[in-house]
């Protein structure tokens, strides 16, 4: 059987902040403001998988009030419920992402973005894309003061379980 998940996130831009997407850092004059990393990409790949499972979502099972998540490493968060979705017994087909923002130009990070995410999900690079789009100059993202992450992933299970 398989089974598709849809993510996505939406942060602020804010100065003093570091810009990271699936754990890689782009050099940038402004990051991702949140209560943990800030990581719009991880946050997208997160509930696009746990939805796919049905198992949650990440506000589920990382409360952004929660004091343990203050800072934490998103990449450290995918990879925890990833644990969780395999253990259901699903597996990656692949996963395809788009990142919006006006600034800066990602497209010289985007294999660094892919082997990071493929590397947490324990799947070969070429079963993950990321592409990006700016915001035209429309609204908040446009005008730089936001960013957006979109996922969508493929699961198919390896073992079916009873009632799943
Ligand atoms: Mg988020």
């Amino acid at each position: 059987m398989m089974r598709i998940g849809l993510g996505r996130d939406l942060h602020k831009l804010a100065e003093g902040r570091r810009f990271l997407l699936a754990g890689v850092e782009i050099p940038f004059t402004k990051g991702e403001a949140g209560h943990s990393d800030g990581d719009v990409l991880a946050h997208a790949v997160i509930d696009a998988f746990l939805g796919a499972a049905a198992l949650g979502d990440i506000g589920e099972f990382f409360p952004p009030d929660d004091p343990a998540w203050k800072d934490a490493d998103s990449m450290e968060l995918l990879r925890q419920s990833w644990e969780k979705v395999k253990a259901k017994g699903w597996r990656l087909v692949n996963l395809d992402c788009c990142i919006i923002c006006e600034k800066p130009k990602l497209l010289p990070y985007r294999e660094k973005i892919r082997a990071s995410l493929a590397a947490a999900l324990d799947t070969d690079i070429g079963a993950v894309f990321v592409k990006a789009k700016t915001g035209e100059g429309l609204g908040s993202i446009g005008e730089g003061n936001a960013v957006e992450a979109e996922a969508i992933c493929l699961l198919d299970a390896q073992r079916m379980h009873p009632k799943q």
